[in-house]
Order: C-alpha cells, then sequence, then structure tokens
C-alpha cells in the first residue's frame, strides 16, 4: 500500500511543479508589462504637458497645409530650402509646392526636392524680365502658378488650408498647428518685418480692429506674406482671386490679394489673438563671393 502512494507521489511531483512554474513565470510577465504600462502612461502624460492636446485624433482627419515656396536661384538657395524642408519634414500633413522663378525645374532643386522627405509639387515660371526691377513685388508668378495648380488639382471635397512660406522665413512647428484650423482667413505677428521687431494686427473681443506695423499703416491689410493663411475652400471658391501685377505696388501684394477673398472684420486672430511670434521674416545675408575670381577654380565640380 506503502510503495503505490510513493509511486503515485512521484508520478504527480513533476506536473505540480511545472504546474507551479508556469503560475510563476505568468505573474512575472505581467508585472513587466504592468510596469511598461506605467513607464509609458508617465511618459504619454510628460509629452502631454509639453505639447498642447491637439484637436485632432485622427493624422488623416487633418486638413493638409499647402505652404507655396516661390524660389529663384542664388548662392544661397539650397541652404535655404534645407532649412525650410528640416521645419515641413515635421510637420503632419503637408504638402509643399515649390515653384521656382526659372524657364525650366533646375537640377538644383529637382534633385533636393526628391531627397528632402517632404511631400511636394515642383513647378516653374520665369518671371518676365519688364517685372525683374527695384520697386516691382516680387513672385507675383510663381504665386499665381500655386493657386492655378491648386484649382485644377483639388476640389471642394479636399480638407485644406494655403500659406504662402517666402523661403527666406524661419517657421516654427507651431505656427502650423495654429494655422490649420483656418476656417476662412487666419492672420498672426511676424516677427523681423516692417523695420520693427514684430508686427502684429491689433485685436479687440476676438476681432481685428487694427495693425501694428512699422510702415503705412493704412493698407486695407498691413500685414505680411507670412502673417496669414487661406482655408482651400476659399482659394476655390474664388476662383479668380489672385496676385496682382498691374498697378501693383510692393508692400500692397498681400493687401490686394486679400481684399479680394476676405473683410478686416472677418479675419480669424492666430497666436493667442495675435500675442505670439512664431514666424520670422530672418532674411539670409548676401553672402561674399569676392574672392572666387582671386583664385583657380576646383577640379571638381560641387553643388552648393
Ligand atoms: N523670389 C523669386 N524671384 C525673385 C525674387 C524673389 O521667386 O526674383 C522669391 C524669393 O525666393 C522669396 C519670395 O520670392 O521666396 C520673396 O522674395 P524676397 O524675400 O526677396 O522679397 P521681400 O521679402 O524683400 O519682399
Ligand atoms: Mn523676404
Amino acid at each position: 500500500m506503502k510503495s503505490v502512494l510513493f509511486s503515485r507521489f512521484f508520478i504527480l511531483l513533476p506536473w505540480v511543479l511545472i504546474v507551479i512554474i508556469m503560475i510563476d513565470v505568468d505573474t512575472k510577465r505581467s508585472s513587466v508589462r504592468n510596469t511598461a504600462q506605467f513607464y509609458l502612461s508617465r511618459l504619454g502624460n510628460a509629452q502631454r504637458h509639453e505639447r498642447p492636446v491637439s484637436p485632432w485624433k485622427n493624422r488623416t482627419a487633418l486638413p493638409v497645409i499647402y505652404a507655396i515656396t516661390p524660389t529663384y536661384s542664388r548662392a544661397v538657395q539650397k541652404a535655404e530650402l534645407t532649412r525650410l524642408s528640416n521645419t515641413f519634414r515635421q510637420v503632419p500633413q503637408f504638402h509643399w509646392i515649390v515653384v521656382e522663378d526659372s524657364n525650366t525645374r533646375t537640377e538644383l532643386v529637382s534633385r533636393f526636392l526628391a531627397r528632402c522627405g517632404v511631400p511636394y509639387t515642383h513647378l516653374n515660371i520665369f518671371t518676365p524680365r519688364r517685372f525683374k526691377r527695384i520697386g516691382m513685388p516680387r513672385a507675383t508668378e510663381q504665386r499665381n502658378t500655386a493657386l492655378s495648380w491648386l484649382r485644377q488639382h483639388r476640389s471642394l471635397k479636399d480638407a485644406g488650408v494655403v500659406f504662402f512660406a517666402d523661403d527666406d522665413n524661419t517657421y516654427s512647428l507651431e505656427l502650423f498647428e495654429e494655422m490649420r484650423s483656418t476656417r476662412r482667413v487666419a492672420v498672426w505677428p511676424v516677427g523681423l518685418v516692417g523695420g520693427r521687431r514684430y508686427e502684429r494686427p491689433l485685436v479687440e473681443k476676438g476681432k481685428v480692429v487694427g495693425w501694428y506695423t512699422g510702415w503705412r499703416a493704412d493698407r486695407p491689410f498691413a500685414i505680411d506674406m507670412a502673417g496669414f493663411a487661406v482655408n482651400l475652400h476659399v482659394i476655390l471658391s474664388n476662383p479668380r482671386a489672385q496676385f496682382k501685377r498691374r498697378g501693383a505696388k510692393p508692400g500692397m501684394q498681400e493687401s490686394d490679394f486679400l481684399k479680394q477673398i476676405t473683410k478686416v472684420e472677418d479675419l480669424e486672430p492666430k497666436a493667442n489673438n495675435c500675442t505670439k511670434v512664431l514666424v520670422w521674416h530672418t532674411r539670409t545675408e548676401k553672402v561674399n563671393l569676392g574672392n572666387e575670381p582671386k583664385h583657380h577654380q576646383d577640379t571638381v565640380h560641387i553643388e552648393v
């Protein structure tokens, strides 16, 4: 009898041990999972403290930001485009419309765009020579070409926001979060412009009532090109709205365009009622290439 009990005990023992080991492993695993979850949730909380909570839950439901950049060939061009792309690459649902002031789409810009990691459309139109004079507004044809592209390739079922992003500015990521919710036309301050530290729309009770500016405050919209965005639907439902060439004066481009699509009282102030500077007209210093003619040219061709 005793020996039967013993043999049963030894048959059962390994099974009991296996069950104990399995229970132990499982509790350890779930504790690892819980610890990971705890740290991940803390990380999530930390991020939430740093970034404002985005009202857009689903990334693909975000309206696309179409940034229109006129650009022309010069020593600093690739450096300017590089600075812009480093910002734009980080903006979700973004489409860069680059319009070269050139008879062709140049090799330099084509190669650059193909590798920059930003979704883009590459266009070109050359500014007629007679318009390339001091005192004439710049990039009129390029911006209008981009507007035509949007009207041909996008429809009212596409959600988007259109922004004019010159290549000599510096853009914060927060600016794009602000402009994303533009219903018709949104405005905000621009730094280092108009001969002042900044210019900004003056806001009272949520409405634009005037302009803090460096010159000609009597302009209907005394605002820089980098100081506003327009909902894509406004661009599409005003098919004739464009930048003026005839009789246009520099500094009046923004006003001439905006008065075709909106009124001052309808402007939507962004950036905390236009009290935060999120974009700067930095302008890159004109480079000194004075020593180039004094030396032999390099034996290899290097793109700059
Ligand atoms: N631009 C252009 N062709 C030109 C001069 C300028 O396409 O002949 C572009 C330039 O790259 C920039 C925008 O037009 O993106 C505005 O030019 P700029 O910054 O020189 O004008 P400003 O700020 O002095 O009005
Ligand atoms: Mn500029």
